[in-house]
C-alpha cells in the first residue's frame, strides 16, 4: 500500500495515533525521575521503569520476579505490610510512606513510595508504585534535626538561663536554668505552664534595681527590647515575697527583626549573681570595718605628732621638726585613703549622708587652689572664671571633688608645671573645669575610668600609685548634685575634667 494511499485509511491513522501516544508515555515513564512499579496481588514486580536503575541501583530485570518487601529493611516490614494489607482491601486506595529502600550496593536509600491498588482495574491489575528518591531530603532533615539537637543540648547545658520570647511577649523557649531560676523543676514545666501559673509566678517575686528601686514591668530588659531597643542590660534583684529570698540576676535581651525591621523574637540571657553579690557584699563590709579600725589609730598618731611638734618647737629642734613634717604629710595621705574607703563603703550601703546649703561654688574653687597651692611647688595652679556663682549642695563634698580632680591633675602630669581651674556658667548649671596638660588617657579607658577600683593599667598608667577610688567618689558626689562629670582627653597631651552643678532653683531660694 502507498504512503499516500495509507493517509486515508482510518484504521491506519487510529494505529499511529496509538503507537505515537504509547511511544509518548513510554518516554515520560523512562525519562521520569521517579520510577514506576506495578506490583502483582502477591506482592511480587511484574513491572519497573528504568528510571528505578537511579534510584536503586538495580536494573528493572534484576527486579523482575522480586518481592517488593525484600527492598524493605526488617523494622520497616510491619508497617509495610500493614499499609500493603490495607491498600489490597480497598480498591483506588491510595497510601503514601516513607521508608528506606535497599540500594544494590548494600546500603539503605530513603525512598517515598505511593501505592494504589488498581487490581479491579482490568487493563493493569495490579497495585500501581511510584519510587521517588527524598535520600537528600532525608539527609538534610537527619542533619537539621542533629543539629538542632546539639543545639537545644548546648542551650540547655549552657551555665546561663535563656528564654525566647514571641513579638507578643510569650515565652516561647525557656532553657532548664531559666527554668529552675524561674521556681519550675523543668523547662518542660515552665513551657507547658498554664498562664495562670506564669502569672502567679511573675507576683510572687518584686523585682528591684541595682539601687533597691521597685522595677516596673517595662523597665525589664524583654519588655524594652520588645520596643526594638538593642542590647538591654539591667541587673535585676528577685526578691522571693514568700521565701524572703533575694537572688541577683544580671539580665541581657536582644531583639531579633525581621527584614522589615519589626521585632520577630526577644532573646533573655540570666546570669545568677547572687553569689558574686553576696560575695561583693561581704568586701564592701570588709572595707568598712578595715577602714573604720584604721581610722583610731591614725587619729590618735595624729594627735600625738602636734603634741610633739609643740615639744621640738619649744627645744629648737629642727631636725626632728622636719622629720615631723614629713611624717604628718604621710599621715595626711593615709587620712585621706582611710577617708576614700570610708566614703565608698558608705556610697555602696547607700549611706553617704549630704549636708547642703546655698553657697558660692565660685568662691570654693578659689579657696580650694589656694589651699592646694600652698602645699604644691611642682605646679602653678591657674584660676580663671567668673565669680558669685551660687548652687545648693554640700560645699565640703563638691570640696572633694575638686581635691580629687585637682590632685590628679598634678599627680598625672610630672613633665608639666601648669594647671588650669574654670568656673564658667550657661542658663541652667555651673560648669567647673580642671584642665592639665600630662599623660592624657585614651579614648578606650575613658568611660572606664568612673568606675570602682578602675585605673589605666598601660605601661605610663602603671607606674602611679592610687586605689582607684577618687574618681568613682566623685562622680558619685556629683551624681547626687544632679550634675554631670566628663572628661576629654587626648593621650600624651592632657586630659580636661569637668562638673556640672545645677544653678540653684527658684523653689530653693529662700525668702
Ligand atoms: P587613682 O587613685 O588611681 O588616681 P582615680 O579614681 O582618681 O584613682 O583615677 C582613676 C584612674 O584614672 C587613674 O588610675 C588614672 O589612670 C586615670 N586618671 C585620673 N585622672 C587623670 C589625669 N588627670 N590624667 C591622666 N589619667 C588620669
Amino acid at each position: 500500500m502507498s504512503a499516500s494511499a495509507n493517509r486515508f485509511n482510518p484504521h491506519s491513522q487510529t494505529t499511529e495515533a496509538f503507537q505515537q501516544s504509547e511511544k509518548l508515555f513510554r518516554a515520560l515513564i523512562e525519562n521520569s525521575s521517579d520510577a514506576l512499579a506495578l506490583v502483582s496481588d502477591e506482592g511480587v514486580f511484574t513491572y519497573v521503569s528504568p528510571p528505578v536503575q537511579k534510584i536503586l541501583g538495580f536494573t528493572p530485570e534484576e527486579l523482575l520476579g522480586c518481592r517488593a518487601t525484600n527492598l524493605f529493611p526488617p523494622e520497616y516490614l510491619a508497617i509495610a505490610l500493614e499499609r500493603f494489607e490495607a491498600v489490597s482491601k480497598t480498591p483506588g486506595l491510595t497510601v503514601t510512606i516513607e521508608h528506606p529502600c535497599l540500594h544494590k550496593d548494600g546500603s539503605w536509600r530513603w525512598i517515598e513510595s505511593t501505592t494504589t491498588n488498581h487490581l479491579h482495574n482490568p487493563t493493569i491489575q495490579a497495585f500501581v508504585t511510584n519510587f521517588r528518591d527524598i535520600n537528600k531530603r532525608k539527609q538534610s532533615e537527619e542533619e537539621l534535626r542533629r543539629a538542632k539537637e546539639q543545639f537545644e543540648a548546648i542551650l540547655h547545658n549552657a551555665a546561663d538561663g535563656i528564654t525566647v520570647q514571641d513579638a507578643s511577649g510569650s515565652i516561647v523557649y525557656v532553657n532548664n536554668v531559666a527554668a529552675t531560676l524561674s521556681g519550675f523543676p523543668s523547662a518542660e514545666a515552665m513551657l507547658n505552664a498554664p498562664p495562670d501559673t506564669l502569672r502567679q509566678l511573675i507576683q510572687r517575686f518584686v523585682m528591684k534595681d541595682e539601687e533597691g528601686n521597685l522595677m516596673a514591668v517595662d523597665e525589664l530588659p524583654g519588655r524594652r527590647a520588645l520596643q526594638g531597643e538593642k542590647n538591654v542590660q539591667a541587673l535585676i534583684q528577685y526578691v522571693d515575697t514568700i521565701t524572703g529570698q533575694i537572688r541577683w540576676s544580671l539580665v541581657k535581651s536582644q531583639p531579633i527583626l525581621d527584614e522589615d525591621g519589626r521585632v520577630q523574637l526577644i532573646v533573655n540571657v540570666v546570669t545568677d549573681i547572687s553569689e558574686r553579690q553576696a560575695f561583693e557584699q561581704r568586701k564592701d563590709e570588709f572595707i568598712s570595718m578595715a577602714s573604720h579600725e584604721l581610722k583610731t589609730p591614725v587619729t590618735s598618731i595624729k594627735g600625738f605628732t602636734q603634741i610633739l611638734h609643740s615639744r621640738y618647737k619649744k627645744r629648737g629642734d629642727e631636725e626632728s621638726l622636719r622629720f615631723l613634717t614629713i611624717m604628718n604629710e604621710q599621715l595626711d595621705k593615709l587620712t585621706k585613703l582611710i577617708s576614700d574607703l570610708l566614703d565608698i563603703s558608705k556610697m555602696q550601703a547607700g549611706k553617704l549622708t549630704f549636708q547642703e546649703d546655698f553657697f558660692d561654688l565660685s568662691l570654693l574653687v578659689q579657696e580650694t587652689v589656694e589651699h592646694l597651692q600652698a602645699t604644691t611647688s611642682t605646679h602653678k595652679i591657674q584660676f580663671d572664671g567668673i565669680r558669685d556663682v551660687q548652687v545648693f549642695g554640700d560645699r565640703d563634698r563638691l570640696g572633694q571633688v575638686l581635691v580629687n580632680l585637682l590632685t590628679n591633675a598634678i599627680k598625672y602630669s610630672p613633665q608639666a608645671d601648669t594647671v588650669i581651674v574654670r568656673v564658667a556658667a550657661d542658663l541652667e548649671n555651673a560648669i567647673v573645669s580642671v584642665q592639665d596638660f600630662g599623660i592624657g588617657i585614651q579614648k578606650g579607658h575613658q568611660d572606664k575610668i568612673f568606675e570602682r577600683f578602675y585605673q589605666v593599667t598601660d605601661p605610663e598608667g602603671k607606674t602611679f600609685p592610687g586605689l582607684g577610688i577618687g574618681l568613682y567618689i566623685s562622680s558619685e558626689i556629683v551624681k547626687q548634685h544632679n550634675g554631670q562629670m566628663r572628661i576629654e582627653s587626648i593621650k600624651g597631651a592632657g586630659s580636661t575634667f569637668s562638673f556640672t552643678v545645677p544653678l540653684r532653683e527658684s523653689k530653693e531660694i529662700p525668702q
